[in-house]
C-alpha cells in the first residue's frame, strides 16, 4: 500500500462523513447494495445535503428493487420531484426492472454487468462495485479528479481523452488491494470537505505532504478545466386554462428535458403579450385560446440555460372537443390534485401562484 493510500485511508478513520447509505469505515459487513446505487444515481450533479432527504424519503416509499420495479412511473417521478435530471429517477426504474428480469433481483456486482443497466456509466459502475462488493476498482468523480490532479500536478486537460486516462490510472495505482469501498469513499469526502474546488483546506489536508501543486501554489490551476461557455437566456409563456374549478395539464415526452413531468401548456413566446402566447400555444398544442389576466414570472437556471417564464391565465376557445387535436397526453386536473402530478420546479411554483 502506498503511504498516499495509508494516509487517506487513516484520515477516513477517523473524519469519514455519516451517510445514511454508508456502513461506518472499517466495518466488515457490506452496506446494502440497492442503498448504495440508489445514492450513487442521486449523487450525480447533486450535493450531498440536498440528497439525503430525498434518499429517505425514497427508501421509504421505495425500500427494495422489487418495489421499485413495480411502482408506478408517476409516483417514481413525484419522489424524484426538485432534484433534477429526471432521467435518472426514470433510468433506475427501467435499471430495477431489469435487474428482476436479468438478474434475478439481484444488483449485479462486477462492473461490466452493472454498466448494462440504464443511468449507470463507468463512474457509478465502479462506485457501485467497490462500496457495495468491495471489488477492487478504481473511481473517478469530479471530487477524485480534483485531489489526484493536485497530488499528482497532472496539468493535461481533465476533460480531455489523455487527460481523464491519466487520471483514472492514477487512482487505480494507488488503489490499495482489499480497500477499495473506503478509499474512493474517503476520496470522495477529501474532495468534498477538505481539498475544495477554491481555497482548499491545505493546512489540515492529511495528504498535503505529497501534494505537489500545494509545493508550486498552483492548487486554483488544477485540474485543468474548459473555460465555461455562456449560459443562454430563454423566454417562455405558460398558458394556465382554468374551467370548472379545474386546470389542464399536459404530460411532456418521456425523453428529454424534465421527461415525463406535468406541465401548463407553454413555449418559447417573442415576446410577454396574449398574442404571443396565443401564437406559441396556437403551434405547439393546436388549441385556441383566449387569454385573461397575467399570473406572474418565474426564473430558473437550468444547467444549459437560464429560463423566464411568464404565466398567463387563460380560458379555452371551443368544446371540450378541441382538445382532440393537442398532440400531448392532457387532463383536466382539480387544484387541490396539482400536487399528485410531478412537475419541474417551474410549473410548481405556478401551482403556488394559483394557490395563493
Ligand atoms: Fe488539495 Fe491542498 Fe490537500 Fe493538495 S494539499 S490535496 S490542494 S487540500
Amino acid at each position: 500500500m502506498s503511504d498516499f493510500s495509508t494516509r487517506i485511508l487513516d484520515w477516513y478513520a477517523e473524519h469519514a462523513r455519516r451517510l445514511p447509505w454508508r456502513q461506518p469505515p472499517g466495518r466488515q459487513e457490506q452496506p446494502d447494495p440497492y442503498r448504495v446505487w440508489v445514492s450513487e444515481i442521486m449523487l450525480q450533479q447533486t450535493r450531498v445535503e440536498t440528497v439525503i432527504p430525498y434518499f429517505e424519503r425514497w427508501l421509504e416509499l421505495f425500500p427494495s428493487v422489487d418495489a421499485l420495479a413495480q411502482a408506478a412511473e408517476q409516483s417514481v417521478l413525484s419522489a424524484w420531484e426538485g432534484l433534477g435530471y429526471y432521467s435518472r429517477a426514470r433510468n433506475l426504474q427501467r435499471a430495477a426492472r431489469m435487474v428482476v428480469d436479468e438478474f434475478g433481483g439481484e444488483i449485479p456486482q462486477e462492473p461490466d454487468e452493472l454498466r448494462r443497466l440504464p443511468g449507470v456509466g463507468r463512474y457509478t459502475a465502479a462506485a457501485i462495485a467497490s462500496i457495495a462488493f468491495n471489488r477492487n476498482v478504481a473511481t473517478l468523480d469530479g471530487n477524485l479528479r480534483r485531489v489526484f490532479a493536485r497530488v499528482f500536478d497532472v496539468s493535461l486537460p481533465a476533460e480531455s481523452p489523455t487527460g481523464e486516462q491519466a487520471l483514472w490510472e492514477l487512482a487505480q495505482a494507488h488503489l490499495p488491494a482489499g480497500w477499495a469501498g473506503d478509499y474512493n469513499q474517503a476520496l470522495m469526502d477529501l474532495g468534498a470537505t477538505v481539498c475544495l474546488p477554491h481555497n482548499p483546506l491545505c493546512l489540515v489536508c492529511p495528504v498535503s505532504e505529497f501534494c505537489q501543486a500545494r509545493r508550486l501554489g498552483i492548487q486554483e490551476q488544477r485540474p485543468v478545466l474548459k473555460p465555461k461557455s455562456a449560459v443562454p437566456h430563454k423566454f417562455k409563456a405558460a398558458a394556465v386554462v382554468v374551467q370548472g374549478g379545474r386546470v389542464l395539464l399536459c404530460r411532456r415526452p418521456s425523453k428529454g428535458l424534465l421527461g415525463g413531468l406535468w406541465e401548463f401548456p407553454a413555449g418559447e413566446a417573442e415576446a410577454d403579450t396574449p398574442e404571443a402566447l396565443s401564437a406559441a400555444i396556437a403551434t405547439g398544442y393546436h388549441l385556441e385560446l383566449k387569454t385573461l389576466v397575467h399570473l406572474g414570472e418565474l426564473k430558473h437556471a437550468y444547467t444549459h440555460f437560464k429560463l423566464t417564464e411568464s404565466a398567463w391565465r387563460c380560458e379555452l376557445v371551443g368544446d371540450a372537443g378541441v382538445l382532440a387535436a393537442c398532440p400531448f397526453p392532457i387532463e383536466w386536473v382539480r387544484l387541490e390534485d396539482l400536487e399528485h402530478y410531478p412537475m419541474g420546479k417551474v410549473d410548481r411554483a405556478i401551482t403556488k401562484l394559483l394557490r395563493d
